[in-house]
């Protein structure tokens, strides 16, 4: 029998301005500045949900919750992801793989790898070993090195069941 994959991608882009929580991967991190957003701007978060729907062919994350909606200012994107992934599994698929990248200048990200790939895992519901994350900086260079904002690429695999 010929198992069928599938690879979804996602990206996310936000600014970062003073005195807005900074969120990441469902994680909050301890920074003078947080991602601008109509929600909560998790860049992680939404990449994943673009790439879990990018999986199944269903859209991208605003096809679902709008960010004119003002049921979703401020919104935890936790809420989003969850309902992605009932997406997928309506759809006869699980998550097999999640690989992801954020682009970042600060903070340093790589204390909070594990507290962000537990996040991922238990919203996922798959074990901690199937999520992968890996942090990049921009060398100082453009809106992402002069610290005002954060971008995230997200491939997930998911696998009929
Ligand atoms: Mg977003």
């Amino acid at each position: 029998m010929m198992i069928d994959y599938r690879n979804g991608i996602g990206y996310d882009f936000h600014r970062l301005k003073k005195n807005i929580p900074f969120v990441l991967g469902g994680v909050r991190i301890p920074y003078s500045k947080g991602p601008l957003g109509h929600s909560d701007g998790d860049v992680l978060l939404h990449a994943l949900v673009d790439a879990l729907l990018g999986g199944i062919a269903e859209g991208d994350i605003g096809s679902f919750f709008s960010d004119h909606d003002p049921r979703w200012e401020k919104a935890d994107s936790k809420i989003f992801v969850e309902h992605a992934r009932k997406l997928v599994k309506k759809k006869k698929f699980s998550v097999h793989f999640v690989d992801a990248v954020v682009l970042a200048e600060k903070p340093k990200l790589q204390p909070y790898f594990v507290a962000i790939r537990k996040s991922l895992s238990s919203l996922l519901l798959i074990p901690l070993s199937r999520v992968s994350l890996k942090a990049k900086t921009a060398e100082g260079v453009g809106i992402i090195g002069k610290g005002d904002g954060i971008a995230a690429f997200v491939s997930v695999m998911l696998r009929k069941t």
